[in-house]
């Protein structure tokens, strides 16, 4: 399916949300999670194909001219006015997804599969802990969305600076600790230096931890051997590798997984 852009908000100097909507966008069937991503598939710039495209078009073309893959979260996906927000983080001029929201500009087409996704607040815990960079706000900023008033939440988000926090509305007690790589020394253990350092309220919890794949792992890492958490129920997870584009992380994902199995 695809759909196309309606407009691009600039939410902080690193964050832009992106509305989709028209395509055949009236296909997409949304999802309870509040992790819900999208497979979509970025065209190279110098690309001679065009969105939306099948299986035919891409018959023949060389690797550098074929579409990339990428997973994005659902910020929002409005079900009655068909509009699909996804917030995208602005990393650079490198790569295929950050850059093509950079230059996304009303009219533009995404071509995408989906949803995925499998995590939800659960109803039957006291509190739940919330930990990741940007590129998890989508799925953290869901998450606080659905919670109800009785709820609890302890939200961990590691950003650039004060300048890069946004609003995160939710109708339960969430308590958001931001975390600035600006003035770090050590940028990479922020998250979980922040995590072990946290009281965790009484009660017991789940667990949605998303970001960069060393510091995810950090904090697994930590949860199992300091919280005495059982991770193979929670949602934990990498979304990306420093260093890595997401075909050279695809590549050694699963080898990272299977050593982080060990921890
Ligand atoms: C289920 C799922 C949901 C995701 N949801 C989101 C989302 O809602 N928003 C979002 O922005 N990302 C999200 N991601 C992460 C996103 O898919 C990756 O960051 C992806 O690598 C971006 O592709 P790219 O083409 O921009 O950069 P790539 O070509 O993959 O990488 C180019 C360079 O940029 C670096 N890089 C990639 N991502 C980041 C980053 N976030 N910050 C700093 N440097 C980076 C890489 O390490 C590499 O050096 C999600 C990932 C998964 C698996």
């Amino acid at each position: 399916m695809y759909a196309e852009v309606r407009n691009v908000t600039q939410l902080s100097p690193t964050l832009l949300r992106v509305s989709l909507e028209g395509g055949t966008l009236d296909q997409f069937a949304g999802t309870t999670a509040t992790d819900g991503y999208i497979n979509a598939r970025f065209v190279p710039e110098s690309s001679p194909i065009t969105v939306p495209f099948g299986p035919e078009d891409l018959e023949g073309l060389p690797p550098e001219h074929r579409p990339r893959p990428r997973r994005f979260t659902i910020r929002r996906w409005n079900e009655a006015e068909r509009i699909l927000d996804i917030d995208f983080v602005a990393h650079g001029d490198v790569g295929y997804a950050g850059s093509w929201a950079q230059r996304a500009k009303p009219g533009d087409r995404l071509q995408f599969d989906g949803p995925g996704g499998s995590y939800r607040p659960r109803s039957d815990v006291d509190w739940h802990l919330m930990v990741g960079d940007e590129s998890a706000l989508g799925a953290i900023g869901a998450s606080l969305e659905a919670l109800d008033a009785s709820a609890r939440a302890l939200v961990f988000v590691l950003v650039d600076g004060p300048d890069h926090e946004i609003d995160l509305p939710s109708a339960a007690a969430a308590e958001i600790v931001w975390l600035h790589r600006a003035t770090s020394d050590d940028p990479e253990q922020l998250l979980v230096d922040a995590v072990r350092a946290a009281n965790f309220p009484d009660g017991s919890f789940d667990v949605f931890v998303h970001g960069e794949a060393g510091e995810v792992r950090a904090v697994r890492k930590h949860l199992i051997a300091d919280r005495d958490v059982d991770v193979a129920n929670e949602s934990i997870s990498p979304y990306w590798r420093r260093k890595h584009t997401d075909e050279d992380w695809r590549a050694v994902k699963r080898q990272f997984l299977a050593e982080q199995a060990r921890d």
